[in-house]
């Protein structure tokens, strides 16, 4: 960046999982035909009020505790006003200056090691609604509207400025993510807008302890997105200082097909909001007694897994991130340790193979045809002899395109292994006659020339002989042939 230094701020909406709405009983689900889950509340009809759904409450507290963060003995909803089709009552009702929670942090993993990244608060709302555009938003000729969304309970964490890099974005968003996932109250999913990325950004000249005028980027859809995003408007703030001129600050659009960030609209200030207190709700009084409740049914979070692992396991720090990234990959592994207690073998399967074959077919784990029990039964089947590790590799294949148990491809297949000695000496026999020279070059010495012997033998037989047999065959063979 020559002497210029991002400084990166995000403000993440997570849609939580609740049955019903935030302040009525219409459906949360994500999805549905469009203007189907909707009632006179949430389409803020004449006369009508908000109840709180006390389960958004639970949702958020749980959040609030795995981010560290205080939460408020006492706060109130506020209403933001604003006028845009995708808001039906003209106002959302939010949280403004007293959020349910404030002062976090998360940790994330950097070049220089673990850096911890503030969060300055987290608050409650309701989403709006769904626009659907022809195209993007800036060339659409008209937007259709969908209230579906309207009303879905939201979370919004916002951080304090304290990222440095597009990666570090990254890694705040993923880590932020993965601890949502893991609480249960979220999916988080980025396609399906679940999980929503706007990220501030400025620049600065390095050593400067001064914030410059950041902009806004929306409509960043995937984490991919957020890094080329930022990139490319780092770039451009760059130039532009360089040039001599001003950022202004705005509110801008990632527009993911051309590759550029583009104004969307001058920023709005809190005043523009005209915030007030929402009449139709009394504050609301969270009790510490209420608070541990919720502190006692958090599940295990990610950092948390990580050094379990580490420590019960004996996995490498490595493994121990990966299969604790998502609270489904653990739970696959763990599933599969059950049944197979050897973590670091199931640790090479679940990252290798299994991960492999997954983003081939872009499967989620939790959909693997692949069952931990028919992991398990290959594995023992290779501790058995009755598989070669190379050939359970192909029987892993079959299994996830058939959903067909190991040892029934083995069956189908005659994959079993090789081990009858006799067999395989006929071959080792006819490798050792064709490779006269090879030969020679492993009795002066080259151990590399085996490897070939070793590789030859496979080849005849399918990748099916006994390694350790033919290894031993093999050179017992060579020292009796007669020069
Ligand atoms: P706004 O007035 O736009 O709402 P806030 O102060 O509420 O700004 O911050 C919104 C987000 O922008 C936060 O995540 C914050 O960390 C980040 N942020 C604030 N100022 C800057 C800046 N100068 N550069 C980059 N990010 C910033
Ligand atoms: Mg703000």
């Amino acid at each position: 960046m020559g002497k210029y230094e991002p400084v990166i701020g995000l403000e993440i909406h997570a849609e939580l999982k609740t049955e019903s709405k935030i302040f009525c009983p219409s459906s949360a689900r994500f999805g549905g035909e469009p203007n189907t889950y909707i009632c006179p509340v949430c389409l803020g009809l004449p006369g009508v009020l908000p109840v709180l759904n006390k389960k958004v409450v639970e949702y958020a507290v749980m959040a609030a505790l795995a981010l560290n963060c205080e939460i408020a003995r006492f706060c109130k909803f506020d209403r933001k006003n604003y006028y845009y089709p995708d808001l039906p009552k003209n106002y959302q009702i939010s949280q403004y200056d007293l959020p349910l929670a404030q002062y976090g942090f998360l940790e994330i993993d950097t070049e220089n090691g673990r850096k911890r990244i503030g969060i300055t608060r987290i608050h409650i709302e309701e989403d709006a609604g769904k626009l659907l555009h022809q195209g993007t938003v800036t060339t659409t000729p008209y937007s259709l509207v969908d209230y579906n969304r309207t009303g879905v309970p939201l979370l919004e964490i916002v951080s304090e400025p304290d990222m440095r890099s597009p990666e570090e974005a990254r890694a705040y968003a993923e880590k932020l993510r993965s601890i949502i996932q893991f609480t249960g109250i979220s999916d988080c999913k980025m396609e399906e807008g679940s999980l929503r990325v706007d990220a501030n950004v400025s620049v600065r000249p390095l050593g400067s302890k001064e914030l410059g005028v950041k902009t806004e980027i929306k409509n960043v859809n995937s984490f991919r997105a957020l890094v080329r995003a930022l990139e490319y408007e780092i770039e451009r703030q760059v130039a532009i200082l360089k040039d001599g001129g001003r950022i202004v600050q705005e509110t801008r659009t990632w527009d993911e097909g051309k590759g550029v960030t583009l104004p969307l609209r001058s920023k709005e200030e809190a005043h523009d909001y005209r915030y007030f207190p929402e009449p139709d709700l009394p504050p609301l009084v969270i009790t510490k007694e209420w608070v541990e409740e919720v502190y006692r049914g958090l599940p295990e979070l990610p950092d948390a897994r990580r050094e379990r692992y580490v420590r019960e396991y004996g996995l490498p720090a490595y493994d121990a991130g990966v299969l604790t990234a998502s609270r489904e990959v653990g739970d696959y592994f763990e599933a599969c340790l059950r049944l197979y207690p050897q973590p670091k073998t199931v640790s090479n399967w679940v990252m290798g193979e299994l991960a492999r074959l997954l983003n081939a077919t872009n499967t989620e784990i939790a959909d693997s045809p692949v069952k931990p029990e028919q992991l398990a039964d290959l594995l023992r089947l290779i501790d058995k002899g009755v598989v070669s590790g190379k050939i359970a590799k192909t029987v892993f294949e079959e299994v996830f395109r058939t959903g067909k148990d190991p040892q029934a491809v083995v069956k189908e297949q005659g994959l079993v292994q090789i081990t009858d000695e006799a067999a395989l000496k006929t071959i080792i026999d006819e490798v050792i006659a064709a490779n006269p020279k090879v030969v020679a070059d492993y009795r002066e010495g080259k151990e590399k020339a085996l490897g070939f012997l070793i590789g030859q033998v496979m080849k005849s037989t399918k990748g099916k002989a006994n390694p350790a047999i033919v290894n031993r065959l093999l050179k017992e063979g060579i020292e009796n042939k007669e020069i």
